[in-house]
């Protein structure tokens, strides 16, 4: 049995869990320093002129906290939010809708930006831009434009492919924030405020040992909290133990260093049957039975970081670390299978 511990809120349960501990002010948002720290100065700027925020993108692997930012931020600007991602945005009317109904100062916010289609984009531009939108009415030859005003409002933008932003979106965002994975010590605290809510303690080293484990990604440290709060359960456990952090952790194969059973075959894949690479996206998507996406959003930043995937322009290699771990035949002693590609160690 594969027990799915991906990296996006699988189900409704899920959700409503992410809700009741998602921190709503600033104060209680750890990490990301600079970032809120910067964000905090345009607020009060903002505010102070009476002015809605300028446009924000924040970009990132995900479960790092984007969407929780994009609520802090209404919260702050002391304005209401409206949520909506990219591929609910089908058609222009969805987004008109939506646009028209804002109020000076609200925040729009829209996830997975990356994925509007073209069409409703460049909608956007206007309405980002001078703050009216043009509406087609009817078609053919009687076609005309209509122009509507809409109140000054801040679109907070959401992606986990920066990359694959058009120029002329990315140039209408006036604050751009990019999340980096949290650390063990801030991700132990995210971990102990969590339980807090949830009414389980937890020992601070089984905290940490779960911190450790959660591949810099809240998320991912609270969604392994709520599966030991399960074993702590089920043995009447007043509290979650290091022993029962362990237990859980080991019951669903999650290494020292948070790696789980799909980054390993990953790994195994690039490296064993891809004699280290290079392999593009789409062949190992399809050697390992996941979709593109997921890899390249979720599994292969963290992999990169980790020190074991590097992005070469001929694909991805595994590097020198990842060679010395995960190759069969090196573990075997039968000596390296191919030369070690020692300078892509560091290369992104
Ligand atoms: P994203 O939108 O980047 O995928 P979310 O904002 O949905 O990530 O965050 C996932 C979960 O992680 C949320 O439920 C939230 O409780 C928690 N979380 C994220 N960032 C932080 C943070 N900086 N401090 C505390 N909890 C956080």
């Amino acid at each position: 049995m594969r027990i799915e511990l991906l990296n996006t809120p699988a189900d409704a349960l899920e959700t409503r869990f992410e809700e009741q501990i998602r921190p709503i002010r600033m104060l209680d948002f750890a990490g990301q320093q600079r970032l809120t720290d910067n964000l905090r100065v345009f607020i009060s700027a903002a505010k102070m002129r009476g002015d809605a925020l300028d446009h924000v993108l924040l970009s990132g692997p995900p479960g790092l906290g984007k969407t929780t930012l994009a609520h802090i931020i209404a919260a702050e600007m002391g304005s209401s939010i409206k949520a909506t991602s990219g591929p609910l945005l089908d058609k222009a009317g969805n987004l008109a809708g939506l646009l028209t109904g804002l109020q000076k100062g609200d925040v729009l916010f829209i996830d997975e930006i990356h994925r509007m289609p073209p069409a409703v984009e460049e909608y956007l531009y206007s309405a980002m831009e001078d703050f009216r939108i043009d509406i087609m009415l009817d078609s053919g030859p009687s076609a005309r434009a209509v122009q509507l005003r809409i109140e000054p409002f801040t679109l907070v933008g959401a992606t986990t492919r920066s990359g694959l932003l058009t120029s002329p979106l990315r140039a209408r965002f006036g604050i751009n924030s990019r999340f980096d994975y949290y650390s063990a010590d801030l991700l132990e605290k995210i971990i102990i405020r969590a339980s807090g809510i949830l009414g389980i303690g937890v020992d601070q080293d089984a905290a940490a040992e779960i911190a450790g484990r959660s591949r810099g990604t809240p998320r991912i440290a609270n969604r392994l909290l709520r599966r030991a709060r399960d074993f702590a359960q089920v043995a009447d456990a007043p509290l979650i133990t290091r022993s029962i952090a362990m237990t859980t952790l080991d019951c669903l194969e999650i290494d020292e260093e948070g790696l789980d059973d799909m980054d390993k075959k990953i790994m195994d894949t690039i490296v064993n049957k891809f004699s280290g690479g290079p392999v593009g996206a789409a062949s190992l998507a399809v050697s390992v039975g996941e979709e593109q996406d997921t890899i390249e959003e979720v599994y292969e930043p963290y992999l990169i970081q980790a020190g074991y995937i590097a992005r070469t322009p001929r694909g991805r290699v595994a590097t020198r670390r990842a060679l010395l771990r995960f190759s069969v035949q090196e573990s075997r002693g039968d000596g390296p299978l191919f030369e070690l590609p020692l300078e892509d160690d560091q290369r992104l």
